[in-house]
């Protein structure tokens, strides 16, 4: 450390007349000593005291010996970091007051404000520093203390926010930015310094977008937003912008401070969603969504112009045969070649769908009448049935198609799907390769036949189903929050069924209200008894959609509730599966809405298999949704599957829903879970469902794993 040489007036050796820079070097070196304010001069690489005068001796209490050398770290409580990134702003001039807490030899800590700024002199350049002591004006000690620890905080916040941070004066020049802010928009911080954000237009957005903007800002000192940006590069990309407007205590409008996330990836990730969710995956036909969307349509259009429209349903021949001949991967290019084919026989405004498996739906717009309907169905089979070589297999199949007209045989697009199943079937029985039209009076009311739903009863009557129960886990409280209820058949035959082999049989009986009632039954007089032994959780009941849709079925709900003991409001959660035979949404809705009035909330099961997927997320008021099993154990799987589920919760946060991922096996699913965000979850890693006398002893043997809360460091260590 070379110090500044000394030339004291008495010291000073004689000698020739100094030239101008020896004499400002002299008269500055008398004010030095001389003044009564605290001074110091330090290099600014080092940042090390070069030289102090007679009065920082005495406010820091250390010889000048000792202060030479010392580097400033030693007096100041900033960090390193911070030190030398104030001391560049000094050397730069573009800051140079500073307010920071200074240690004094005794260990007292003062708050001091220092004013700093580059001096050139006969040893190099170095930085000269005020210093006064303004602890006087912080009067209390805890005040000083809090606002030291605040500076830090909000320092340390600053610079590793994973969000970009802006801050600007009042006047919308930018003060200073953090280094995601770089990351994000590939400006350095001097590079935007004095500018306004209006580096970053896009002029995706027009002047009326921004005054809204700053309007928000200046009546509710807020605003929260979706902004198009563009990068230094001139890439666009989308943020969720929040604007804050900084007023001090005499509500001064001091600084805004903007705070940008990126959410080009999740936008990107939601198209990708409702494709999925519109399109078949191995055809790219609409599905059964999108089917429903265009029938609507198509229906509403007919019934302004008075058009006919048709309603094929078409299934292939005899397509098992071929698949488990030749294998799957044919089957598939079959399927693919049969669609590409029908997609280019129809005209342009007709849509053709694949429902799943073989199955195909063909609504024909606009047609003059029956004969027109005639002439394009066979067309249709016709094409289908010409011969096709699959990876030089010569492939033929054929199909049968039932005809369903608007407006003769149906005025909604469900009874016009059901005619035109029913008319398939009777082509298939018939012979095959033919098309039929729907008549009326061959409609059976319900598929299954009298013996089945009578038997299905019965089995109801005697008390052979009973309800098994799965705990829901908060897994970073470590607390259980609810039970599901999950039906199963007492078979006295085959033994204890599990939902699958007999659900089905229920729904083609159109007994699923009927089940549903029981199970509601069922589950709300065993929340009345465990409540009374001590038992609170939540209890959640799985209600199909043709059920929650069927006409009293708010009012049932109403009526059970208020015959049971020790219910309250919040302990009954329905969970909607079968989602797709909510037909119609807004009744839906006006049901959703009935139940909240009950005091019942309301989950959407199986979220994120194409069927119950973002048109429900957005339209039905449900307060959770329930993240289908495939999903989470498609995480194992790896990144991209982790980036879907990243997205679906970010989805599903975005609309104020809770979310609840089920099928949890593994503990280290159950950690990524509460790493990605979603804490609560189900599965068989933390219970498999269980009798309802099992219950009781089960919650009580509870304890959370400290397993899932590996890699979430922000978790308390182990609650409980
Ligand atoms: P869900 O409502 O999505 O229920 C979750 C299913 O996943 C249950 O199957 C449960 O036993 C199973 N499960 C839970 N954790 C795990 C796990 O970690 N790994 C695996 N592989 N599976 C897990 P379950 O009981 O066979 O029920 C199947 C479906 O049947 C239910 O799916 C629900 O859609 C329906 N269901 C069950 N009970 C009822 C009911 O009372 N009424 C109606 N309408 N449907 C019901
Ligand atoms: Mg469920
Ligand atoms: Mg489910």
């Amino acid at each position: 450390m070379a110090p500044v040489p000394e030339t004291h007036p008495d010291t000073a050796p004689p000698g020739p007349d100094p030239g101008d820079a020896a004499r400002d070097e002299e008269r500055f070196r008398q004010l030095f000593r001389g003044h009564t304010a605290v001074m110091l001069l330090v290099a600014p690489d080092s940042g090390r005291i070069v030289d102090a005068n007679p009065a920082a001796e005495r406010f820091y209490g250390y010889p000048r010996g000792e202060l030479l050398g010392m580097p400033v770290s030693e007096l100041s409580l900033l960090d390193q970091r911070a030190l030398a990134a104030a001391r560049e702003d000094a050397r730069a001039r573009t800051r140079s007051q500073f307010v920071v807490p200074h240690r004094l030899a005794g260990g007292e800590i003062r708050l001091v404000e220092a004013y700093v700024s580059p001096v050139d002199t006969v040893a190099g350049p170095l930085l000269f520093a005020i210093i006064h002591d303004v602890t006087e004006q912080v009067t209390a000690e805890d005040a000083l203390r809090a606002l030291i620890e605040r500076q830090r905080l909000a320092a340390t916040v600053f610079t590793h926010a994973h969000e970009g941070v802006i801050i600007c004066d009042p006047e919308e020049k930018i003060l200073d930015v953090n280094p995601m802010f770089t990351q994000l928009t590939g400006y350095t911080r001097e590079e935007v310094l004095g500018r306004t954000p209006r580096v970053l237009s896009s002029r995706r957005h027009n002047a009326a977008f921004f005054r809204g903007v700053w309007q928000a800002v200046a009546a509710d000192g807020r605003w929260e937003g979706e902004v198009w940006n563009r990068r230094k590069d001139g890439e666009a990309f989308i943020v969720h912008l929040a604007i804050t407007a900084v007023r001090d205590d005499s509500r001064v409008l001091t600084h805004y401070i903007g705070h940008l996330s990126d959410i080009t990836l999740l936008k990107h990730n939601q198209e990708t969603l409702e494709r999925l969710a519109h399109h078949d995956a191995l055809t790219g036909l609409p599905n059964r969504t999108l089917l429903a969307d265009r029938l609507e349509q198509a229906l509403a259009r007919s019934r302004r112009t008075g058009s006919t429209l048709a309603v094929g349903y078409l299934d292939l021949d005899r397509f098992k045969p071929i698949n488990d001949l030749y294998g799957h991967d044919i089957g598939d290019q079959l399927l693919i070649d049969v669609a590409s084919r029908l997609r280019r026989t129809v005209r342009a405004a007709d849509t053709v769908a694949r429902l799943g498996g073989d199955e195909f739906v063909i609504i024909f717009a606009d047609l003059k009448g029956v004969d027109e309907c005639e002439l394009l169905a066979q067309r249709v089979l016709d094409v289908v049935s010409a011969p096709d070589a699959i990876r030089g297999e010569p492939v033929r199949v054929t199909a049968s198609l039932g005809l369903a007209l608007f407006p003769d045989d149906g005025a909604t697009p469900d009874a016009l799907l059901r005619h035109a199943d029913l008319a398939m079937y009777a082509a298939k029985e018939q012979g095959r390769n033919r098309f039929h039209c729907f008549e009326h009076g061959s409609e059976t009311p319900v598929r299954g036949n009298r013996r089945e739903r009578d038997r299905l009863r019965r089995a109801l009557d005697d008390d052979q189903f009973v309800l098994y129960y799965q705990p829901k886990v908060d897994l970073r409280q470590g607390v259980v929050v609810g039970l599901e209820a999950l039906i199963r058949w007492q078979h006295p035959e085959r033994g204890l069924l599990g939902p699958a082999a007999f659900l089905p049989a229920f729904n083609a009986c159109r007994l699923d209200a009927t089940l549903g009632r029981w199970v509601l039954r069922t589950a709300l007089a065993q929340r009345s008894r465990w409540f009374d032994a001590g038992v609170r959780a939540r209890i959640a009941v799985n209600i199909a959609g043709a059920h929650l849709l069927s006409p009293s079925f708010a009012d049932e709900l109403g009526e059970m509730l208020a015959s049971h003991s020790g219910l309250c409001r919040g302990c009954l959660e329905l969970e909607i599966v079968e989602s797709t035979a909510l037909v119609d949404l807004d009744r839906a809705t006006a049901v959703i809405e009935a139940c909240h009035a009950l005091g019942v909330t309301v989950a959407l099961d199986d979220f994120g298999t194409g069927y119950s997927s973002l048109s429900y997320l957005r339209r039905l008021p449900v307060d959770t949704v329930k993240l289908d099993q495939e999903f989470v154990r498609a995480m194992s799987g790896g990144a991209n599957d982790v980036a879907i589920v990243k997205s679906v919760v970010g989805l599903a946060h975005a609309f104020g829903r809770h979310l609840v991922a089920e099928g949890v096996e593994t503990a280290e699913l159950a950690a990524l879970l509460v790493e990605l965000g979603c804490d609560i979850a189900q599965g068989y890693s933390i219970a498999r469902p269980m009798p309802a006398a099992a219950v009781p002893g089960w919650l009580a043997a509870f304890r959370p794993d400290p397993a899932w809360l590996r890699g979430s460091p922000a978790a308390p260590e182990s609650p409980g």
